[in-house]
């Protein structure tokens, strides 16, 4: 199967543990607990279901990527290195900003494109 978001996972600079979080990211297979719930455990059906980090919510890729203080504070701190990523809020926006420069082979998509996935990681 060919996805669109190739480019921005494997190109010749990436950062190899970096770019396995990320193809993880891309198809949404981190074991986040949103995916967790829908597993059949009968021990763990009753437990509430929330992010241990901060209590708010159940983690999810959404909540895990963006929406949580740490993950928002991160890409703040992107954003000062990179002007692709303004305007964007959650970790699919990223994407959807990447995808039209994703083939470009310029420093400045370059840089674009491992900062995503730094950011992936240190989120991670
Ligand atoms: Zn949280």
């Amino acid at each position: 199967m060919v996805v669109n978001w190739y480019d921005i996972v494997w190109f010749p600079q990436c950062i190899p543990r970096h770019t396995f979080l990320v193809w993880l990211l891309m198809g949404e297979k981190l074991k986040t607990q949103d995916k967790l719930k829908n597993w059949v455990i009968r021990s763990v059906q009753n437990m509430p279901i929330v992010c241990s980090l901060c209590l708010t919510e159940a983690d999810s890729h959404d909540h895990l990527f963006f929406r949580f203080s740490f993950a928002s504070s991160v890409w703040r701190c992107v954003w000062q290195y990179s002007d692709v990523f303004q305007a964007c809020e959650s970790w699919k926006d990223v994407v959807q900003s990447l995808l039209p420069i994703v083939s470009k082979k310029t420093s400045g998509v370059i840089v674009a494109k491992l900062l995503f996935g730094a950011s992936v990681y240190t989120i991670w």
